[in-house]
């Protein structure tokens, strides 16, 4: 499934489950690993956008979530 920044109401059963099966969080709880500096985290789209996405997760992604996928970017 390519990875996409969708709205909560777009979002199937399935989606929810798998986000919930992967372990992720809105609030993480370790302060340097943050969806907002993971690798596959996906920018907002839009200035008042609070929300990105997820390469692994379909939905909305807390800037301050987690999951124990979170990636170091490189370089
Ligand atoms: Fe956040 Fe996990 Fe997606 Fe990284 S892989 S952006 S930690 S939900």
């Amino acid at each position: 499934q390519a990875p996409a920044i969708i709205d909560s109401s777009q979002m199937t059963q399935e989606d929810f489950d798998k986000r919930k099966n992967l372990g992720y969080v809105e609030k993480t709880p370790m302060e340097d690993n943050r969806c907002e500096n993971c690798a596959l985290y996906l920018q907002p789209e839009g200035e008042n956008k609070k929300y990105g996405g997820c390469q692994l997760l379909r939905g909305p992604i807390a800037p301050d979530g987690y999951c124990p996928y979170w990636a170091a970017k490189q370089g």
